[in-house]
């Protein structure tokens, strides 16, 4: 189905877009922009200042400053609990505006970032505010007359970049944590997506967020990302997107100053259905996990492991699924799937799909582009696939599901595993026994059992093997920004 014609004019002014450097909005050093386009027509919204080395040298400065003589990591956790608080009912107060803006600039779903991103953003922060005033060390019962404390503190200036697919989400996941553990921020945007981030950021500062603590650069992987990962005077750098520019990022902070690194990279998730499961149920599942947000997902289901007695019916109900899927303006209601982000994207998953149909797997459906502008991209569904085609080992980020049958439980354990990334699983089936085993089987940082994308801010995420390195969300983000400090005091006992 498709809902191409008349696109709606997005309810939204687009009001930041400079770089935010020590509280003020600001032009790029060297007075260069880049163009943002609307993925609904590849047609450009706004130019943006182009940050690079220049303005990350700047927002770094400001940060370190901001970090060593305060106020932020000398205020009490209670004031800094205050502030997310107050940002995140900002963010409720303009909520319209960012799902508008974070609609237009990604092509997303309005609905989605509405009633699902911004929602899971505030409670994310209400989350962290929790945490701020909980942070605490212990004291240790060392051998011999020593006190001794372990004190956790904020480890300095965070270098954070993030990717395109969730542009408020992952500047939540990222934000939130170091903000709570009381660390000053250099956040660099994806270049496709710069809009959202620059106008929470103007929020967060009229929540009362000194100056210089949050500061954020619009700009190119390769200029300013790259300046900011191999940066001196950055303590920590945050990193999601794809697994080669994680070790990009990995390799340039090991070359300057050896700042840890966490990761959220790739991924190539099996979701399993098994002979007992429901099948209505797991056809809805395999398609929502690998077609929600354009198939643009670290996370999502991309290889869909079908038991071999229930793969033709399954085959034939996600086939007509994927045909009733309804493509069109994501501004509109009822469209289900809008634009993939850009141009490169879109060749991208093109090229994945010939790939898919020169190696011999069975195109069901789908298999090419939608309309004649913008970047849709008709529901793809190919059968017969195979561990061995490209269509089953690469992350495709893109609307393409892949379905393959397996016979038996070691099998589907063995296969599903056998793949370079470890992010997420899904399992499907009534039968308990299944469910634990896959579930301890699964080498994937989340399995979800009967369902898929469940997300809140208390849960951890992040992957094993080239899907990453460490967790984000929850307690264990805390880790990410934390300096643990021991002090150790001799003591004389005047007492027996
Ligand atoms: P994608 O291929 O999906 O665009 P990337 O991993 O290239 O994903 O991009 C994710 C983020 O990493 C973006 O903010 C991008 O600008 C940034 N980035 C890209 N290349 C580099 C690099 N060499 N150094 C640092 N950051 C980079």
């Amino acid at each position: 189905s498709t809902a191409l014609e008349e696109l709606i004019v997005p309810p939204v002014q687009i009001a930041y877009t400079q770089n935010l450097i020590d509280g003020k909005f600001v032009d790029a050093a060297s007075g260069k922009t880049f163009p943002t386009y609307d993925p609904r027509t590849g047609e450009v919204i706004a130019h943006v200042a182009e940050g690079d080395a220049e303005d990350v040298n700047r927002a770094v400065a400001a940060a370190r400053k901001a970090f060593d003589e305060g106020p932020w990591p000398k205020m009490t956790p209670y004031e800094r609990s205050r502030i997310l608080l107050r940002f995140a009912d900002l963010v409720e107060k303009h909520s319209d505006e960012l799902a508008a803006l974070e609609t237009w600039n990604n092509g997303k779903l309005h609905e989605q970032a509405a009633k699902a991103e911004l929602p899971l953003l505030i409670r994310l922060f209400h989350y962290y505010a929790g945490w701020a005033d909980k942070i605490h060390g212990l004291t240790v019962p060392a051998d011999g007359n020593h006190h001794v404390q372990t004190l956790h503190e904020p480890i300095g200036v965070a270098g954070q970049i993030i990717p395109w697919n969730f542009p408020l989400l992952m500047f939540a996941w990222k934000v939130g944590p170091a903000l709570a553990c009381g660390n000053t921020i250099v956040l660099k945007t994806a270049e496709q997506t710069p809009l959202t981030a620059l106008y929470v950021a103007k929020l967060f500062h009229e929540a009362g967020l000194p100056p210089g603590v949050l500061n954020v650069v619009s700009g190119f992987g390769p200029t300013a990302g790259a300046a900011l990962a191999s940066h001196m005077d950055v303590d920590k750098i945050a990193f999601t997107g794809s697994t080669d520019t994680g070790k990009v990022v990995l390799e340039l902070a090991a070359k300057s100053n050896l700042k840890p690194v966490t990761l959220e990279l790739g991924g190539k998730s099996p979701f399993i259905v098994c002979e007992d499961a429901d099948i209505d149920h797991a056809v809805e599942l395999a398609h929502f996990a690998l077609f929600f947000n354009q198939g643009q997902c670290c996370c999502a289901g991309s290889r869909t492991f079908v038991h071999e007695r229930v793969y033709d019916e399954f085959l034939e109900k996600a086939k007509a699924r994927a045909l009733r899927r309804v493509v069109g303006d994501p501004f509109k209601k009822g469209v289900e799937q809008g634009p993939q982000i850009d141009s490169e994207q879109f060749e991208k998953v093109l090229r994945y799909i010939r790939s898919g149909i020169e190696s011999n797997a069975t195109l069901e459906c789908g298999g090419d582009r939608l309309g004649k502008k913008g970047y849709f991209i008709q529901p793809t569904v190919f059968s017969n696939v195979t561990d061995d085609m490209l269509i089953a080992k690469d992350e495709i980020f893109g609307p393409v599901q892949s379905i393959l049958k397996f016979k038996d439980l070691d099998e589907v354990i063995r296969r599903a595993n056998a793949t370079r990334y470890g992010l997420a699983a899904g399992v499907f089936t009534k039968n308990i026994d299944t469910a634990n085993t896959l579930t301890r089987a699964l080498r994937a940082g989340t399995v979800w059992v009967n369902c898929f994308d469940v997300f809140d801010a208390a849960i951890p995420f992040g992957g094993y093997k080239m899907s990453g390195i460490g967790r984000e969300k929850g307690i264990y983000s805390l880790h990410n920004y934390l300096q643990i400090a021991h002090r150790a005091q001799f003591v004389i006992m005047q007492w027996n």
